[in-house]
């Protein structure tokens, strides 16, 4: 038995303003193991990104407890890299390259030189090495959610927190994203959790998937994804039917 890197325990998240509580999860617990594509998939609301801020450590639990290899997760950390839907989660004044070796460098984790190789073998891991020294306002939607994508992975996190990082694109792109992101994962099988609100593209992207009700999101059911086409269709419908109840 593999041991669980992410533990999400009976969480609830609430935001407090002078005027009002809004109760974003109730009690939400899931596990996850190195390797997988975790997916949180539910309605607009339902707390998805709430969780995930949670999980990066920027929103502190109400109830229930959130460990990352058995430590309490109290604050953000490098451990734990985002990647956001919007483009513009790109520094507009610094190149490709600086912006992939930027918390490289600000973790001074290591040397310069060795900062810069390793945001290089990232860069040619999304395909970008002709693009590196261009600045994102030249890059489509789908190059800088490339360049994100590496900047994340260039820190070699514990788990890559990803939130609805294809949701802005087109569809075809998106569909090509989420074969390289696919790709990407066989060759280094990197522990991601992914969130969206399309069923199609959980399927597509995860190997487990939570179901969560709309708001306050709760668990209404875990699934396993399936790379079996013949069997995607009727994954589709179960995850849908669970999800519409
Ligand atoms: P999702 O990502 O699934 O669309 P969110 O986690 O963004 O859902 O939001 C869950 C609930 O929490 C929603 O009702 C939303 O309006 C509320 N919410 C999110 N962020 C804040 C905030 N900063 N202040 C108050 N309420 C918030
Ligand atoms: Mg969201």
């Amino acid at each position: 038995m593999t041991e669980k890197l992410l533990d999400v325990r009976g969480v609830t998240l609430q935001y407090r303003t002078t005027e009002h509580v809004v109760t974003a999860t109730h009690r939400v617990s899931f596990s996850i193991y190195p390797g997988d594509r975790f997916i949180l998939l539910g309605p607009s609301g339902c707390g998805k990104s709430s969780l995930l801020k949670a999980v990066g450590g920027y929103l502190a639990p109400l109830e229930g407890e959130i460990t990352l290899k058995g430590k309490r997760i109290a604050g953000p950390g490098p451990d734990r890299m985002m990647v956001f839907q919007e483009f513009d989660q790109l520094l507009p004044w610094k190149t490709v390259t600086e912006n992939v070796v930027f918390p490289l460098l600000a973790t001074s984790r290591l040397g310069r030189k060795e900062a810069f190789e390793k945001a290089l073998h990232y860069i040619d891991k999304v395909g970008l090495t002709r693009a590196k020294d261009s600045y994102p306002h030249t890059l489509s939607g789908g190059m800088k959610q490339r360049v994100a994508i590496a900047r994340g992975m260039a820190m070699e996190p514990e788990i890559l927190l990803m939130d609805e990082p294809f949701a802005a694109l087109d569809a075809l792109t998106r569909r090509t994203m989420q074969d390289e992101l696919l790709r990407l994962w066989d060759d280094t099988k990197f522990t991601v959790l992914f969130v969206t609100h399309s069923i199609n593209e959980a399927i597509r992207v995860g190997n487990r998937i939570l179901l969560l009700s709309p708001h306050p999101g709760q668990v209404r059911a875990e699934l396993n994804s399936t790379d079996d086409v013949s069997r995607i269709g009727a994954l589709e419908t179960e995850i849908h039917d669970l999800l519409f109840a």
